[in-house]
């Protein structure tokens, strides 16, 4: 599965994934997957599953990664350092192996709500780049590896130089691809795969996109990921008041021409930020297949 996975990204037809976080609740797990389902016939068979900081979604990010694959995707289950132990590590890695997922994305992950700053577990891993090492020891390439890429530079990072430094080391630790944080400005995208190839770096950046529903979604989301907002999306979105139908209908416009142009630059794919639900997607899909970006299915 895992060598399936590197041939889907290197292959010449962009791939479509999306991401799903596993919901709390037995009914907001089932509700997952009611959406999940609806996008498999149209042609997206890659799926990530998020971990909740701090290991808080252990199980349920396993249990929701099976179901999603007894569904036919290929699952790719993200995992974080922190909290865990290095066997801790080693067993979620087995666990995952065991599951059948085609990759993990390795990830430091954030400190958990009022922590200031990160604090690695006594035993554990300080950074994505150790992950990435400990995974490719445990599980060899039985399946694929990816991290986490920044288009507007990691928050945490001093400058761009330390930023891109640490960014190609995590990757030649034994990355296969990476999938980037959300942006709106297609240039801080062309910038960091410009700037990784210059720093040796050869895997696939996947471009993650989130089809904005609200104005309020995008204000939390970017003061989660510390990504910029342009002033034209927002005011577009203010336009619309309290007309959520018109609010989506922009988040899709921007993301359409978004996705259109990264393909054109020679993005590998996309990966859209779903938030469980699969209407955008749906919308998207029949847009870019509508202008022949993306393969029929
Ligand atoms: C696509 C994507 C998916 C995500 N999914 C999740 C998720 O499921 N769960 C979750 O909790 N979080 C998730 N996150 C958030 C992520 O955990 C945070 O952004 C976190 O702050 C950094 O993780 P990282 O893997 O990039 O860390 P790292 O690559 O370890 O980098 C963290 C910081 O440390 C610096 N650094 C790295 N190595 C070194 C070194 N050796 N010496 C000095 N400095 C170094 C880097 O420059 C950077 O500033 C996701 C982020 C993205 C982009």
């Amino acid at each position: 599965m895992s060598s399936n996975l590197l041939q889907r990204l290197r292959s010449p037809r962009p791939t479509v994934s999306v991401e799903f976080f596993p919901p709390k609740t037995a009914e907001g797990m089932s509700q997952m997957l009611v959406e999940a389902a609806k996008l498999r016939p149209l042609g997206i068979d890659l799926a990530s599953i998020t971990y909740g900081a701090g290991g808080t979604t252990r199980e349920t990010t396993l249990t929701a990664g099976r179901d999603l694959r007894a569904l036919g995707y290929g699952v790719i289950a993200h995992l974080t350092c922190v909290g865990h132990s290095r066997s801790e590590l080693e067993g979620l890695v087995d666990q995952y192996v065991a599951a059948g997922f085609s990759g993990i994305l390795a990830l430091r992950g954030d400190p958990p709500k009022g922590a200031v700053g990160f604090t690695a577990h006594p035993q554990g891993l300080r950074y994505a780049s150790e992950l990435v090492e400990l995974i490719r020891a445990r599980a060899g390439q039985r399946l694929s590896v990816g991290v986490a890429g920044f288009p507007e530079r990691h928050p945490d990072s001093p400058d761009a130089v330390s930023d891109l430094h640490w960014f190609a080391h995590k990757v030649k630790a034994g990355a296969d691809f990476v999938t980037t944080q959300l942006f709106f400005d297609n240039a801080d995208y062309v910038r960091l795969v410009a700037d990784a190839r210059a720093h040796g770096v050869t895997v696939p950046i996947i471009p993650g996109i989130l089809p904005v529903r609200s104005l309020k979604q995008v204000h939390n989301f970017c003061s989660l990921s510390h990504a910029k907002i342009p002033q034209e999306l927002e005011s577009k979105l203010i336009e619309c008041g309290e007309n959520e139908a018109a609010q989506l209908a922009v988040g899709l416009n921007w993301a359409e021409k978004q996705i259109v142009d990264l393909l054109a630059a020679g993005a590998p794919g996309v990966h859209l930020y779903i938030v469980n639900r699969s209407d955008a997607a749906q919308e998207l899909l029949v847009r870019l297949r509508g202008r022949g970006v993306i393969a029929p299915v």
